[in-house]
């Protein structure tokens, strides 16, 4: 389904344009509540892109709830904005990629990691590894993402930093290198040792926006220590460190980039605490772009000429004008507004004339824009997830997968008049990734696939309001939908023949086994030992 992501010896990195390889491009993963919102806030506060802390937060705060959650889907222009975050920070281009935050809609979460070249782990370090945690990193292991780790909320109660560590080995299978150790916790968080860099950073309870900035020590040893952190602490801080460095690895470049190992920090985000660090060392160790997988060849992100692919489409950004807006990862070149690409799909050029780039600020039109970025390209439809745009070779990105849904309902249109009207709200839904759309091979009936409930609300609002069609769902009589492949297309088709009860197609025509019960998959699973049934499809 995925393809791992190659990466670049030192020596074509050092090779890579200079405004490709200064660029970082990320998202954080993690559990909703672990803190992601607070951080990223920060994270612009010391990008200089935001001047108060707030900005974010607020809008993280109305995401929350359903109703609110729809009324940011009128107010796109906002979501959008927050969907990538471009800014400088020490002369490094980041460019930070939102993931939405509930659980019902972490399909566009998956799709966004497979734009980003590397990711922040944020962990509750009371909580450690959570389900969405684990489910999200899963997504980033397939594609040998590297990840830096950040505990936060290391100003409350918190498990012992060992536990922690422990828990990621042993969870993720990943090993742990400290970046930084934790001197004291709650309370009596003092602040934390940075360990690669060799400097205290004590936490300034006083300016919660405040960037806190380190006193460089020798070292552990350096009796400047005794003057900045009490006896006791001091002592145990050693301890652990000396500890830590019998029992954990060095930090290893190559397994870090490798996705076998993590470095790991200790902060608070919402004391501004240890995220001047963390950003630190995603510009000292997290890869510029890297090179993007397609059907044919894997593109170099230091080529001359632009690549692109298509991860998001966001639709309604101006609900009187059904436009979309794709989000497209630039894999290669240097892209200037007004630019010929060839839509490799539909064989057609497309000028890209008011292509928007992401500014943490505000929406921007976009210039130019280089390997790395993300530029908005508005449009009527044309493009969808997994489209890739080229300067005229025939490339076909890979890896961009659409996930078999976990919930299911029939939909229908009050009025039947209206089902051919309907089939086309469907089919725009399906392109744009909100949800899977499938019609039944016996009756023609519209199955719709979702990962979450709530989306179905979502839904039937956005249907009724966009297209004027009231919609009604209701349960569906299967279970899971798999995609159908074989090595014998013979054999597939005789698959088919003899399934048609449960046949269906997907929006793009291909074929999807619907199950009744998980009986049904082990049944066929026994039967037609050759026949694949998929959870996962590649938008291709
Ligand atoms: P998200 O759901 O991951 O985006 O989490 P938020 O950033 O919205 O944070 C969830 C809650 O935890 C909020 O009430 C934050 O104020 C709080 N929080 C975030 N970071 C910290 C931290 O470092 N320390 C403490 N004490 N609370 C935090």
């Amino acid at each position: 389904m995925t393809a791992p992501l190659t990466t670049l010896s030192p020596e074509e990195e050092s090779a890579l344009p200079p405004e490709v390889r200064r660029r970082r491009t990320f998202a954080i993963i993690s559990h909703p509540d672990a803190g992601k919102t607070t951080l990223t806030e920060k994270l612009l506060l010391y990008g200089g892109a935001i001047q108060l802390a707030g900005d974010v937060r607020a809008r993280g705060e109305r995401r929350r709830a359903t109703s609110d959650w729809m009324k940011i889907e009128q107010e796109r222009g906002i979501s959008v904005t927050a969907s990538a975050m471009a800014f400088d920070y020490e002369g490094h281009m980041i460019n930070l990629l939102d993931t939405p935050g509930h659980e019902d809609f972490s399909e566009d979460t998956y799709r966004t990691l497979t734009a980003v070249d590397s990711a922040v782990m944020v962990i509750d370090a009371a909580k450690g590894i959570e389900p969405q945690t684990l489910k999200l990193f899963e997504v980033c292991r397939l594609r040998d993402v590297p990840i830096i780790t950040f505990v936060n909320k290391m100003d409350r109660e918190a498990r012992d930093p060992f536990e922690i560590i422990d828990e990621i080995q042993e969870t993720l299978a990943l090993d742990v290198t400290p970046a930084s150790w934790p001197i004291g916790m709650g309370r009596e968080f003092l602040g934390a040792y940075d360990i690669l860099n060799k400097r205290v950073i004590l936490m300034d309870r006083a300016g919660r926006h405040e960037r806190q900035e380190g006193i460089q020590v020798s070292g552990l040893d350096d009796p400047k220590l005794a003057d900045l952190i009490p006896p006791d602490k001091l002592a145990t801080l050693k301890e652990q460190i000396e500890m830590a460095e019998g029992l954990l690895p060095p930090f290893d470049m190559t397994a870090y980039r490798e996705g076998h190992l993590t470095p790991i920090y200790f902060g608070s985000a919402l004391w501004s605490f240890g995220v001047k660090e963390l950003l630190d060392g995603l510009v000292r160790f997290a890869p510029p772009p890297r090179p993007q997988p397609t059907a044919t060849r894997a593109v170099n992100p230091g080529e001359d000429k632009v690549t692109g692919f298509v991860f998001k489409i966001q639709a309604n950004m101006d609900p009187k004008h059904r436009d979309r807006v794709a989000f497209v990862r630039l894999a290669s070149g240097h892209f200037r507004r007004g630019m010929k690409l060839l839509h490799v799909r539909a064989g057609k050029p497309i000028a890209v004339s008011s292509p928007m780039l992401f500014l943490a600020q505000d929406r921007a039109t976009a210039d130019e824009a280089w390997a790395g970025d993300i530029i908005g390209i508005p449009n009527h439809g044309t493009l969808r997830i997994g489209d890739t745009l080229t300067e005229g070779e025939q490339l076909q990105a890979v890896g961009i997968p659409s996930f078999a849904p976990e919930v299911m309902q029939v939909v229908r249109a009050d009025d039947p008049l209206k089902a051919k009207h309907l089939q086309k709200a469907l089919t725009q839904f399906a392109e744009e990734g909100a949800a899977s759309v499938f019609k039944t091979e016996i009756g023609g009936t519209f199955v719709v696939g979702v990962v979450g409930m709530l989306q179905f609300d979502v839904l039937r609002e956005r249907i009724r309001q966009e297209y004027d069609i009231p919609v009604r769902f209701e349960p569906a009589p299967y279970t899971a939908a798999r995609w159908i492949d074989g090595e014998d297309p013979k054999h597939v088709e005789e698959f088919k023949a003899r399934h048609k009860g449960n046949l269906a197609a997907d929006h793009a025509g291909a074929p999807v086994f619907l199950a009744r019960s998980s009986w049904d998959l082990t049944k066929v699973e026994r039967d037609w030992p050759d026949i694949r049934l998929q959870k996962t499809r590649d938008h291709t």
